[in-house]
C-alpha cells in the first residue's frame, strides 16, 4: 500500500512533464538531454510509490544538478516530506537546492524559508534563528520571519529577545502585540522574583502594565512585589484591582490577600473584601477561603452553617468535604459509610480540573499563563466545574 500523499505530487509532476515536452526541443539543442527529465522523474516516483524514499530523493537530487528549473518540485517534495515529519529527508532537500549556484534570488529565499522550517519543526532553534533572522529583513518576509523569531524566543525562554522582536513586528506590522509583550515582561518579573531581585521584578511588571495596564498576571505579580517588600497596604490595593478586571482569578491570591489584612490589622478591610468579592464565590479556592476566614470569625458552628445553606444552592463537592470532616469530628455517621464518603470524595478531588484553557481544552491543577497545549498566552483561566457540580460559562 503506498501512502496516498504522494498523490499529491503527481499535480505537479504533471506540470512538470508538461512544462518538459514543450521545451523538449530547447533541451536537445542544448544538448542537455542526455538525462531525461520524465522518465528520470517517474523512476523518482515509482520509488516513492515503493516507499524507498531516499532512493527517489536520490534521483530527484540528479535532476536538479541537471536543470533547476525544478527547483519548484523540489519545493513540493520537501514540503511534502517535512509535513509527513521527515524533517531529515525535508532538510536534505532544501539543503541541496541552496547549494545550487543558479537559483533565483526568489528561489533561494523560497528554499531558505523552508529550510528554515525544517530547522524549527526539527527543534535545531540555532540555526533556524540564523535563518530566520536573515529573512527578516527582507521586506516580504519579514512578518513571517518575525512571527517564528518570537516562537524560537518564546520556547528558548529567550524573553528579552522576545519582546525585541514583536516591538519589531508591531512597527512593520499594523498588528498589536501589547498583551503578549507584556506577558513576556510577566515572565521576567517570575524569574527576578524567583531570583529575589525586587527591584527588576518592580521595573518589569511595571513595562507590563504599560504594555497592557489591564493584565491581569502583572496586576498580581505588583501586589506580589509589594507583598515581599511589606507594603502590605499597597499589595492589598494590587490585588483588589483583579476583582475588577476578572473576578474568576482572585483566587490566585486570596490566601496572600487575606493574609495582607491580617499583618496590616486591617479588620474592617477584610470585612469588605469578605462581603464583596468573596460574595460570589466563583471556584473551589474562594470557597476555602471563605470557610478559613468563617472558621476563624464564628467558630465551627458558623462555618457548618454555611456549608449546609451553600449545599442547598450548590452542588458543591468541596463544600460537602468539609461538612463531612466536621461530621467526623463530632463522631461521624458509621466508620462503613465514612470510609465510602472519603473515598468517593478522594477520587472526585483526584479527578477535579482547576484550570482550564478555553482555545484548546488542556486543563490542569496549577496556573499556566501559556497553555502548554496549545501555546495560547492568558488562554487559560480558573475554573470549577466540580465545586458547582456544573460547568459554567
Ligand atoms: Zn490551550
Amino acid at each position: 500500500m503506498f501512502d496516498p500523499v504522494w498523490l499529491l505530487l503527481l499535480l505537479p509532476l504533471a506540470a512538470a512533464s508538461g512544462w518538459y515536452f514543450a521545451k523538449r526541443d530547447t533541451f536537445n539543442k542544448r544538448g542537455s538531454a542526455d538525462f531525461n527529465l520524465p522518465s528520470a522523474y517517474f523512476k523518482g516516483l515509482n520509488f516513492l510509490l515503493n516507499e524507498q524514499p531516499d532512493k527517489a530523493i536520490e534521483v530527484f537530487i540528479k535532476v536538479l544538478e541537471v536543470d533547476s528549473d525544478t527547483v519548484e518540485m523540489h519545493l513540493t517534495l520537501g514540503n511534502l516530506f517535512r509535513r509527513r515529519g521527515e524533517i531529515e529527508r525535508a532538510t536534505r532537500i532544501h539543503q541541496n537546492l541552496i547549494a545550487r549556484p543558479n537559483l533565483s534570488k526568489n528561489q533561494r529565499i523560497q528554499a531558505l524559508y523552508e529550510l528554515a522550517q525544517d530547522y524549527f519543526k526539527a527543534g535545531l532553534f540555532d540555526r533556524a534563528e540564523n535563518l530566520f533572522l536573515e529573512l527578516a529583513d527582507i521586506p516580504a518576509h519579514s512578518e513571517y520571519a518575525l512571527k517564528y523569531l518570537s516562537q524560537i524566543y518564546e520556547q528558548e525562554k529567550e524573553w528579552e529577545k522576545a519582546v525585541s522582536v514583536l516591538e519589531r513586528s508591531e512597527k512593520e506590522t499594523e498588528h498589536d502585540y501589547s498583551k503578549i509583550i507584556a506577558q513576556y515582561y510577566c515572565e521576567m518579573a517570575d524569574i527576578a522574583l524567583a531570583e529575589n531581585d525586587i527591584s527588576s521584578a518592580r521595573r518589569f511588571v511595571k513595562n507590563a502594565l504599560a504594555e497592557d495596564d489591564q493584565c491581569i498576571r502583572a496586576t498580581i505579580l505588583l501586589g506580589e512585589v509589594e507583598y515581599r517588600e511589606d507594603n502590605y497596604a499597597d499589595a492589598v490595593a494590587a490585588w483588589r484591582k483583579i476583582e475588577t478586571q476578572d473576578p474568576q482569578f482572585v483566587s490566585e491570591v486570596v490566601d496572600k490577600l487575606m493574609d495582607a489584612y491580617h499583618r496590616l490589622d486591617d479588620e474592617a478591610g477584610l470585612e469588605s473584601f469578605m462581603r464583596t468579592s468573596l460574595e460570589k464565590l466563583h471556584n473551589r479556592r474562594l470557597l476555602v477561603a471563605k470557610i478559613k476566614y468563617l472558621r476563624g470569625k464564628n467558630g465551627k458552628d458558623g462555618v457548618e452553617r454555611f456549608l449546609t445553606d451553600w449545599l442547598t444552592e450548590n452542588p458543591s463537592l468541596t463544600a460537602l468535604r468539609y461538612l463531612f470532616e466536621f461530621k467526623q469530628d463530632d463522631g461521624g455517621t458509621s466508620a462503613e459509610l465514612d470510609a465510602i464518603i472519603n473515598r468517593v470524595l478522594t477520587r472526585s478531588d483526584n479527578m477535579a480540573t482547576e484550570y482550564l484553557c478555553h482555545q484548546c481544552g488542556f486543563s490542569g491543577k496549577s496556573m499556566h499563563w501559556h497553555c502548554p497545549g496549545c501555546k495560547g498566552w492568558t488562554t487559560i483561566r480558573p475554573h470549577d466545574e466540580e465545586a458547582f457540580g456544573v460547568r459554567r460559562n
